[in-house]
């Protein structure tokens, strides 16, 4: 791996942080003056800017020091934070496989930065004699690695070649791991400077719309992450909620095992439709669906106000759809059967 000072474009090694009145001042006792905050009301403080309580409940759970952790407005802050603290615009390069998730191409177009998507092969797994070259390129900074992916839904093999191999920054998107049985790569945080994990609170933790995301890297990556971002990006009705979410772990955990045995129910209903060509093997909270005619049967479904991810110009003739709750996929499977062809 290169050193981070190789890695961090260089205006941002430049960079004076803003100091927030919360950066001056970290006592929480005290007449409070130094904000231009309103005196009245009950959100009329700052929140936070380095959310400690909601850091030191996520260290606890996922065993790592808080400052290997930072918090984003969803992990769609993390990614573009990432390309803003690695890679100049208009010159550097990150790379990611397809078909993934579609944020890492429209965060590297907004910040200039051209993304390489080497296809996948057939097992939707990454095809090394494709990738080799690219691996020693050293405009390329950042790898995005979607593991479970979206949209095909299985877990991809092959990252620690990545990690051992690449010199630059690896960013495995963990969105969808916790409906996973495979392990997360938090474990190994350590043994790979150049590792950014990337979680959020959108899908297991059912907060979609709170948008909290989750970085976790060597404290040395997270302070530039710190010095990037905006000083309040996490609201404090944000953080209160994922808080409340941690207090209540098991009924999240509870309510993940009920999404994965609905996943494995509605995989045997979706089998044996006729229409229904393949259902990917998935470890996330949705499906990759192959059907005898992608858009037709989309429009059909929406028609019926039953709403899917057509997939079609991604996967040919495949829909993605989401594990819902049983009442609500046995909807949707019922508008698949009413399909005429
Ligand atoms: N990564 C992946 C793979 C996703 O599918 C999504 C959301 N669809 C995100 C990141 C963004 O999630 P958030 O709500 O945390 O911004």
């Amino acid at each position: 791996m290169k050193t981070l000072d190789q890695l961090i474009r260089p205006n941002i090694q430049k960079l004076k942080p803003y100091s927030s009145a919360r950066d001056e001042y970290k006592g929480t006792d005290g007449v409070f003056l130094d904000a231009n905050e309103n005196p009245f009301g009950e959100l009329n403080r700052y929140p936070d800017p380095y959310q400690k309580k909601l850091k030191s409940k996520l260290a606890e759970l996922k065993s790592v020091s808080t400052d290997s952790i930072f918090v984003g407005n969803g992990s769609d802050e993390v990614i573009d934070l990432a390309f803003r603290i690695f890679c100049e615009p208009g010159k550097d390069k990150a790379l990611t496989f397809s078909p993934t998730y579609g944020m890492y191409e429209v965060s590297a177009a907004i910040n200039d930065v051209e993304l390489i998507k080497v296809p996948f092969n057939s097992e939707f797994q990454i095809d090394f004699d494709l990738t080799k070259p690219f691996l020693s390129d050293p405009s390329i900074k950042l790898i995005f690695v979607c593991s479970p992916n979206n949209p095909t839904g299985n877990s991809i093999s092959g990252i620690e070649e990545i990690l051992k191999s690449f010199g630059g920054i690896v960013i495995i998107d963990e969105a969808y791991i916790d409906f996973s049985e495979k392990e997360s790569w938090l474990k190994r945080l350590n043994e790979f400077p150049n590792l950014i994990i990337s979680q959020t609170f959108s899908k297991a933790w059912g907060l979609a719309a709170a948008r909290v995301g989750l970085a976790f890297a060597s404290a040395e990556i997270i302070n530039w992450f710190n010095k990037v971002k905006p000083p309040y990006n996490v609201s404090e009705l944000n953080q209160q909620a994922a808080l409340k979410a941690l207090e209540k772990k098991g009924e999240t955990f509870k309510k993940i095992n009920l999404i994965k045995s609905e996943k494995i129910e509605l995989e045997r209903n979706l089998d044996s439709l006729e229409i229904v060509k393949k259902v990917y093997p998935s470890d996330g909270n949705f499906l990759l669906v192959e059907v005898s005619d992608a858009d037709k049967i989309y429009a059909h479904l929406t028609e019926q106000k039953i709403v899917v991810r057509n997939r079609n110009s991604v996967v040919r003739n495949c829909l993605r759809i989401t594990v819902g709750s049983a009442e609500e996929n046995k909807k949707m499977l019922n508008a698949l059967q009413n399909y005429k062809s």
